[in-house]
């Protein structure tokens, strides 16, 4: 049951039901209650760092995608190819969730082993927000840089210069841990902004800021409504040619370099299925230049940083991570804002897999 309106348009739930609907949609839907607990965790946490984008929302379309076969259920990670430090594991469609983490599982094994491995997953369902795999490997005490692309649906990008779109939102990510503290977690797509954000402005029914999207000949556009409605548009890609040409390099690492295919005419579909690749490499500190200095220089360093003198208008220099977990503290005491479209869209899909209507929250209840 929905605990409280938000703004205009928009519920609060408590994180716990949230938890608790989502697990239930999904093993209504046939997951086993592993699966459902990891893909309800992930989401719901995606929510709490202020990740709407990759939060419960995704919900409808990985249902819509399980419904398909574009995702299977209860599938595992398999280990495709094993050169000792060097990895593939094939995903198999299965739930990003389930299968990144137990990419993950084996690639800090290896690392702790032989101080370094690199994985490459492929073809996995989509895996969410990539924070989450940093944060698996600095939970372990490594560090961990994350490269990845998307294919299965049509391209949202356009490359640097471009008026049509390439690629799509390739996230790329670096954690790493600190003693005694929460990791730093740089962890964006190398689009302007993520496309979830865009499908949540387009739910909301709001216009987005400018210099985010261009319509289909190449110009400025605030409508989120570019990427739904033919002709369509794209999402810029950031940081001009520095942030184009990372999202290229996401791609060519973690589609051609892994195997697990480039976003091309040979891999675009016109559906709903959305595949991720991820070309991870995880490093052990020991390994390196040694835990304990690689530990004393990084509170060295970040508290070099963030001494630096906020800008006018700044309250606090913050780190990568420092946002999310400031925001998890507000969504875990005021409980998380839902959208009114994707709790509807949420409460469509607990009705698809015949959840039990008293399992149901209706917005009514609020
Ligand atoms: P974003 O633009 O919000 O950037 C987030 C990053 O910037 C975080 O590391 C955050 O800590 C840091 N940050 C933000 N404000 C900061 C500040 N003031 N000081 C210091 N650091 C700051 O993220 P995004 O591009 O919208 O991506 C959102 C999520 O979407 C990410 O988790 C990403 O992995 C995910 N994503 C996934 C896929 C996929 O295919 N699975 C595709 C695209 C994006």
């Amino acid at each position: 049951m929905a605990d409280g309106q938000g703004a205009v348009g928009e519920v609060r739930i408590k994180p716990d039901r949230l938890h608790t609907f989502t697990m239930a949609i999904c093993r209504a839907d046939g997951s086993s209650e592993q699966e459902a607990k990891l893909v309800a965790d992930h989401l719901v946490l995606a929510n709490l760092f202020g990740h709407d984008s990759h939060g419960v929302g995704m919900m409808p379309h990985y249902i819509q995608n399980t419904g398909t076969g574009a995702c299977v259920r209860n599938h595992h990670a398999k280990i495709s190819r094993d050169n000792g430090a060097v990895i593939v594991i094939d995903g198999g469609a299965g739930y990003g969730q389930v299968v990144a983490k137990e990419a993950m599982d084996i690639g800090i094994e290896r690392a702790k082993k032989n101080g370094v491995c690199v994985v490459g997953l492929t073809n996995a369902h989509h895996i969410g927000r990539i924070g989450h795999w940093g944060e698996q490997c600095a939970r372990a005490g490594m560090v961990s840089t994350h490269w990845v692309n998307v294919h299965g649906h049509k391209s949202l990008v356009a490359p640097f210069g471009g008026a049509e779109a390439r690629f799509t939102t390739n996230p790329y990510c670096t954690a790493v841990p600190r003693k005694g503290k929460e990791p730093i977690v740089l962890d964006f797509a190398t689009s302007q902004v993520a496309a979830g954000k865009v499908r949540v402005a387009n739910n909301k029914k709001i216009q987005m800021e400018p210099g985010l999207l261009i319509d289909a000949a190449g110009n400025a556009s605030t409508d989120p409504g570019v990427l739904y409605n033919a002709p369509y548009g794209a999402i810029l890609p950031f940081g001009l040619h520095k942030g184009g040409g990372l999202a290229v390099i996401c791609d060519l690492l973690a589609g051609a370099l892994t195997g697990g295919k480039t976003h091309s005419p040979r891999t675009i579909k016109e559906g709903t299925d959305i595949i991720n690749n991820m070309l991870s490499i995880i490093i052990d500190p020991a390994s390196m230049g040694g835990t304990e200095f690689f530990e004393d220089e990084v509170e060295n360093f970040i508290t070099w940083v963030k001494s630096a003198k906020p800008q006018p208008g700044v309250s606090e220099v913050l780190t990568p991570g420092e946002p999310e977990r400031a925001r998890r503290v507000d969504r875990e005491k005021n409980g998380v804002p839902i959208d009114a479209t994707t709790w509807q869209q949420l409460i469509d899909t607990a009705r698809k897999v015949r959840l039990n209507d008293v399992d149901i929250p209706q917005m009514a209840d609020a």
